[in-house]
């Protein structure tokens, strides 16, 4: 038997089949067309379930389960509620699954956990007891692995550690699940660059950033800067250790993993900001005097989502 695993982004909707030894086999992508609304996305997300199907010369009967990662928090159902995002507010695309396919089993999840489950099967945290995969893109999120099984809590809504709030009241701009001082709003690309930006026109700079269009400020190039020396650069990314090290000594003081895992955009200058990292983390900690979690960057690149996905049970 094989599975589907579908990846739902802002962008596009990735989804592949894939075999008993988790190889993809086939994959079929297409436009999320968010302006569109979800019952024109739904819909065409069971269309290209039925092609994808076609396309591998398979049928139904091949394809035992439909795995869903979503930009949102979903309960066990596979009700939506919310993705901010895709706007999306209580939706049920469980149940528009399970109507199409009533023959095969349906798991919708958020993607920070599919992802964690993927690195979980044979990435980065592979067959590790207790684990935490933070994803650092556009927002922070949050997979959880207890003695060896993914973790979303009652109804499927937890493990949403982007919204742990670590200063409440602190930042220039507020989250938005409505809080502020969430997680996500000071370790995200997108936090990193909004304070960079803050910053360019707060302060008298003439560094490396002055000059570039606010809107073409990026998280590369903010960590360019801070190998640089830059000022600027320096001040922004060291704010983003700092509070990313607040995050991480609480979720060690919780629970306790052997890994957390760095996924999403900014982890690809993982090397920049581990050493200073580790050291902050060591500092915040409560039991300084035990080895406490190895952090690692994430292995699993693009197709992580699909075959995540496609492994929920
Ligand atoms: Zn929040």
């Amino acid at each position: 038997m094989m599975n589907i695993g579908i990846d739902v982004g802002g962008m596009t909707i990735k989804s592949g089949i894939v075999d008993e030894n988790c190889n993809i086999i086939e994959t079929l992508i297409i436009s999320t067309e968010v302006e569109k609304g979800f019952e024109k996305i739904a819909q065409n997300m069971v269309d290209m379930i039925n092609n994808l199907v076609k396309k591998a010369k398979l049928t139904l009967n091949d394809i035992d389960t439909i795995g869903v990662g979503i930009p949102g928090v979903a309960d066990e159902k596979g009700k939506i509620y919310f993705a901010t995002n895709l706007y999306w507010v209580d939706v049920d695309l469980g149940k528009i699954l399970r109507d199409n396919f009533p023959s095969q089993k349906i798991y919708v999840e958020n993607d920070a956990t599919v992802a964690c489950v993927a690195e979980h099967s044979f990435g980065s945290i592979k067959g590790v007891k207790n684990a935490i995969m933070l994803t650092l893109g556009t927002g922070v999120g949050g997979g959880i692995i207890i003695n060896g099984e993914k973790y979303s809590g009652s109804n499927g809504i937890g493990s949403e550690i982007g919204h742990m709030v670590i200063n409440r009241g602190d930042n220039f701009y507020e989250c938005s699940c409505g809080n502020n001082g969430c997680f996500e709003t000071y370790c995200s690309a997108l936090a990193i660059i909004k304070y960079a930006q803050k910053l360019v026109e707060d302060e008298e700079y003439s560094g490396k950033l002055k000059g570039i269009k606010k809107e073409d400020i990026t998280a590369k190039l903010i960590f360019e800067g801070y190998e640089e020396k830059d000022d600027l650069c320096v001040k922004v990314v060291d704010r983003f250790i700092d509070n990313l090290s607040t995050g991480i000594a609480n979720l060690i003081n919780i629970f306790a993993p052997e890994f957390i895992t760095l996924g999403g955009g900014v982890s690809n200058s993982y090397n920049l900001y581990i050493d200073e990292l580790y050291k902050k983390v060591q500092e915040k900690i409560i039991f300084k005097k035990l080895p406490f979690a190895r952090i690692v960057k994430a292995q699993l690149g693009n197709n992580a989502g699909i075959i995540g996905a496609a492994m929920l049970k």
